[in-house]
């Protein structure tokens, strides 16, 4: 294959290599759109197998940033960084600081923040080289953990769920599986118990798991079995996907809405769902809290002001509204949940791009 046979180069407007031989920083920037506003988007640091495997995986991953931020309704467009390494032995504070000076070459065009594998602290090193990344700690605008606004985005797409399904606006009666519960499960899970909700938890640490459970008397099971319990709903806030061929037959619950990127194995999954009358609220809607909490910061910054959480919760319900309009559409086309969240990300995009090219050609 040579460089610019990837179908995965469709629609961007701009993928930049990076190479300091001095800190050794081999790292690829994929600038998806910026019809929305600046191209805003983690690094991901990773020991890929080729520099092929990494472009992949940038390619992919800045494209799933303009539908996650078109989809939240935030004035970003999309972008993925990737830095090529093994981030527990090549991280060095230069090995970033480098990496922020050629964010800094596109002018703002892209936003980098953390992702798996880079820290808040490795962001922090960039910062020292250029403006452009989001998710810092500190400061006035610093939004710091997003965990907990994922969180609270998950329960919120939960209860719309439920109000859908089973026309009630608390969560009791209701049992609903949690698989990890780590940042964003630990807080989600809280959330669901004091909803009135009965847990069913999973996780492979067990301390932490143990901890939960004894918080909101949840029932502990194995890894493995999470897929064979008896649940309404299956939140996964572990892993990619956990819906593949292998697990749709063991899930009994009528809704999924978890935390976890990338849910589906493959679209084809999100149509057998759909054909069986589960409902799937899309992942990148329901973890959409995120991000959210990462554009906060931004906001601040642009308008001189600091964190607000009115503007956070003013995002969520907005993204809530468009939840509703997803599961709605979804009813009335027979088409899947997955299908109408693109197509709409997708008209929101455009509708962007359209817009911009009229204004440059009436100017
Ligand atoms: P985390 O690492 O804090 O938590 C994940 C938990 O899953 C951990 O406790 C881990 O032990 C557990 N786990 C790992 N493998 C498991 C398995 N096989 N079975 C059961 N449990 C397992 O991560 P997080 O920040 O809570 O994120 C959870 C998911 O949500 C991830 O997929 C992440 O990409 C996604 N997400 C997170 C955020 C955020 O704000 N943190 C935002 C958007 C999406």
């Amino acid at each position: 294959m040579t460089l610019f046979d990837s179908p995965s180069f469709a629609g961007h407007e701009g993928v930049h290599v990076f190479y300091d031989e001095k800190t050794g920083l081999k790292a690829i920037i994929a600038v998806h759109s910026t019809a929305r506003g600046p191209a805003v988007g983690g690094c991901r640091m990773w020991a890929y197998g080729s520099s092929a495997e990494a472009l992949e995986d940038v390619l992919r991953l800045s494209r799933g940033m303009s539908y996650k931020n078109a989809v939240a309704d935030l004035e970003m467009g999309g972008g993925k960084s990737v830095i090529i390494g093994d981030s527990r032995k090549d991280k060095s504070p230069e090995l970033f600081r480098a990496f922020g000076r050629a964010i800094n070459t596109l002018g703002g065009t892209y936003y980098s923040a953390e992702d798996v594998g880079v820290s808040v602290a490795d962001i922090s090193e960039a910062h020292k080289e250029t403006e452009f990344v989001v998710g810092l700690s500190g400061g006035k605008e610093g939004s710091g953990d997003p965990s907990p606004v994922t969180a609270e985005g998950v329960f919120r797409s939960t209860k719309v769920v439920v109000e859908r399904l089973w026309n009630q606006n608390d969560l009791s009666g209701l049992t609903v599986a949690v698989q990890g519960v780590g940042h964003v499960g630990g807080y989600l899970a809280d959330k669901l118990h004091a909803a009135g909700a009965k847990l069913i938890v999973t996780d492979v640490n067990q301390p932490v798991l143990e901890e939960v459970a004894a918080r909101t008397g949840a029932q502990i099971v194995s890894p493995d079995a999470i897929y064979d319990v008896d649940a309404d709903i299956y939140a996964p806030c572990a892993l990619g996907a956990t819906l593949n061929p292998q697990t749709l037959e063991r899930i009994k619950a009528r809704a999924i809405v978890g935390a976890a990127n990338n849910q589906l194995a493959t679209a084809e999954i999100g149509q057998i769902l759909h054909k069986r009358g589960v409902l799937y609220a899309p992942d990148y809607v329901v973890n959409g809290g995120g991000i959210i909490n990462v554009a906060s910061e931004l906001h601040a910054r642009q308008s001189g002001g600091a964190y607000d959480w009115n503007w956070v919760d003013g995002k969520l319900e907005r993204l809530m509204e468009t939840l509703r309009e997803i599961l709605e559409r979804s009813a009335s086309e027979g088409r899947p949940t997955h299908e109408i969240a693109d197509a709409i990300a997708e008209a929101r995009i455009n509708a962007a791009r359209d817009a911009r090219e009229k204004a440059l050609k009436a100017a």
